[in-house]
């Protein structure tokens, strides 16, 4: 029983499933939500949180029917990209009261449903920074093993800072993105004074040199073929590093800017 009182002052009331037909906005529509009923009169009433439920019912329920994404799907679309309201609401400029409303009972045009599809539909082809992939230390590790191996020569060398590793990563990476439409290790690269580089390089270099490769996704064969092409394109790291500082994807971006998978079709030095 619940505790509320019927307008006519009885007690016994309980909750009920009401379904309503109604019309909304000239389109007909069939939705169920809770109300109260009086078990003495029978009368329905709605508390203050139903009616609240049954709006955001009935705005979701013409969304649905118009083709519009759903206070839900919103929600969902932007936790997805891991953007708070004001993060989304900045990317597609409207306020953020904007954004909280859709996700509540207002209804977005059909041009804002435009846009929020836009928005989120980017972050399903890919984030143009990590290659369409997660970061993974454990595959970077596996990746510069790799490259130790097929140069014999020393990789992930205790006190270095991947200074040269991560021109070989970036190469392999990059014509990982361009040939599989995903990058291998997951890492965004920044144009950095001595070259692309591991974004945040400080902070990953000694979680790269601790994490275990045999975590790791293997390595496919088109993944093994980049790295040794890259590794016969640059035998030794002094070759690596000055042809980096050759591309104009480097040269371009002012300092610290990510350069993005995208720029893989602009290399030039492999
Ligand atoms: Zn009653």
């Amino acid at each position: 029983m619940r505790t509320e009182k019927c307008p006519a002052g009885h007690n016994q009331v309980g909750l009920v499933e009401v379904r309503h037909e109604i019309e909304f906005r000239g389109e007909k529509l069939t939705i169920c939500a809770p109300s109260n009923k009086c078990r003495e009169c029978g009368i329905e009433f709605a508390s203050i949180e139903q009616t609240a439920v049954a709006q955001k019912t009935i705005a979701d329920a013409y969304r649905e029917k118009v083709g519009l994404l759903t206070a839900q799907e919103i929600r969902d679309g932007r936790t997805k990209l891991g953007m708070t309201q004001a993060e989304l609401a900045k990317n597609i400029n409207v306020g953020i009261a904007s954004v909280k409303r859709w996700e509540g009972v207002q209804i977005q045009t059909k041009a804002m449903d435009n846009a929020l599809r836009h928005a989120f539909c980017q972050i399903e082809i890919g984030n143009p920074y990590t290659g369409n992939r997660e970061f993974s230390p454990a595959r970077t590790k596996l990746v510069l093993k790799k490259f130790q191996e097929v140069l014999g020569k020393p990789f992930l060398v205790p006190g270095d800072k991947m200074l040269f590793d991560a021109k070989y990563s970036f190469y392999a990476d990059m014509l990982a993105f361009s040939t599989t439409g995903q990058s291998m290790t997951g890492a965004a690269y920044a144009a950095l004074p001595h070259g692309p580089q591991l974004n945040n390089y400080a902070e990953l270099v000694d979680l790269i040199r601790d994490s275990n490769e045999e975590e790791a996704e293997p390595l496919s064969e088109v993944e093994i073929r980049i790295i040794q092409r890259v590794a016969s394109t640059f035998p030794d790291k002094r070759a690596v590093y000055d042809a980096s500082h050759e591309e104009v994807v480097w040269q371009e971006k002012p300092a610290g800017k990510l350069i993005p998978y995208t720029d893989a079709s602009r290399l030039t030095q492999i």
